[in-house]
């Protein structure tokens, strides 16, 4: 088990990588959750403390509008913004969660190698100022693309990012479901060559961008983006265990050299979480699971208030209504589902009460 400490806040550089090889070495991974806004930062580093473990705060390029707005006209800009403002947010409050908190972005495909620039732009002012990046890691999802053009754009990228002392996120094979449109008939998908990664295609990730800087690969092993039903998919997470064997042989490197990433994970088995993380998975992708867990007691509450929402003060009887419309009563009891559900996540991935912060 891996001694190391960290000071709680939002981690980077030598620090993450210390995070990601204390949980490889400790057998467990932490929970990437896709945040909107502050409600769900806040949620997310709130669970993260209540189980003591540390956290993966994920922006997409949608959460990054949103948290931006969805009133501004330059989306783009939006897109842009709405990341910075996120990660400074986590930057002001991660410390005082006592937790450590790695800021990703999620996946980038190629339309969105625009944003993660610009967003190397504002990392690289913030490096500048403060003598660390905004965020820990940027993610580039360019699987549907050829090999060779994934590759090398990564390749790219990642020469810049390490200059700041950032991490890149790579993605081997297709990973199916709803938010691809791919592989959304599975009949017969356990047969479907693009929904597993080729070992090969990640021992070549690894010759050419280990040289170059700190990176993690999301492989498919049969897992799909969203919910869907158990049994149409297989899951095969010895594809992970023969890509870290190809990877040790052939380049004499430690056990698990890889940094493993689990994109689609909502809805897994357990015992195959688990097989999966003994293999070096150090971050599990949540989405869709905590979408659900803050919107379900939300829609509770309205149900059983429903009057709430309609007036301020009931024509009836006159009863005011003001605790039960004001935004913070039903919010909040969307951020207590989010942190319910993220006690599970941390219990299922081995995190809980392995935070590394030092208290
Ligand atoms: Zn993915």
């Amino acid at each position: 088990m891996s001694k190391s400490t960290l000071k709680a806040g939002v981690v980077t550089g030598n620090g993450y990588k210390t995070l990601v090889e204390a949980a490889k070495s400790g057998g467990y991974a932490l929970p990437a959750v896709n945040v909107t806004g502050t409600n769900t930062i806040n949620a997310v580093m709130e669970a993260a403390a209540k189980a003591n473990s540390d956290i993966i705060i994920q922006l997409s390029n949608t959460g990054g509008q949103f948290f931006a707005g969805k009133g501004l006209k330059d989306a783009f800009a939006a897109k842009v913004m709405g990341s910075v403002a996120a990660a400074q947010h986590a930057h002001l409050l991660a410390e005082h969660y006592g937790i450590c908190v790695a800021m990703h972005t999620d996946h980038a495909n190629r339309s969105l190698i625009p944003w993660i620039e610009a967003l190397l732009d504002e990392g690289e002012k913030y490096y500048e100022a403060h003598g660390r990046p905004l965020y820990s890691s940027h993610m580039l999802d360019l699987s549907a693309d050829p090999i060779d053009f994934n590759l090398g754009e990564c390749a790219r990228i990642l020469e810049r990012m390490a200059k700041i002392d950032m991490s890149l996120e790579i993605e081997l094979g297709v990973t199916g479901g709803e938010e691809d449109g791919i592989g959304s008939d599975f009949e017969g998908g356990a047969d479907n060559s693009k929904l597993y990664t080729q070992p090969e295609d990640v021992l070549r990730a690894y010759e050419l961008l280990n040289p170059i800087g700190h990176f993690s690969v999301a492989a498919s092993f049969g897992n799909v983006h969203g919910v869907y039903k158990p049994g149409n998919v297989k899951l095969r997470p010895e594809i992970l265990k023969n890509s870290q064997a190809l990877v040790e042989k052939t380049c004499g490197t430690g056990h698990n050299p890889l940094n493993l990433v689990f994109h689609g994970g909502s809805g897994s088995e357990k015992a195959k979480i688990h097989e999966a993380v003994s293999y070096g998975v150090f971050k599990m992708n949540i989405d869709t699971d905590t979408q659900f867990a803050f919107s379900q007691p939300v829609g509770k509450f309205v149900k059983e208030h429903a009057r709430a929402f309609e007036f301020q003060i009931d024509p009836d009887d006159g009863t005011p209504y003001k605790k039960q419309y004001d935004p913070r009563s039903y919010l909040r009891l969307g951020e207590e589902g989010i942190v319910a559900r993220l006690q599970e996540a941390c219990d299922d991935l081995g995190s809980q009460g392995r935070s590394i912060a030092a208290s």
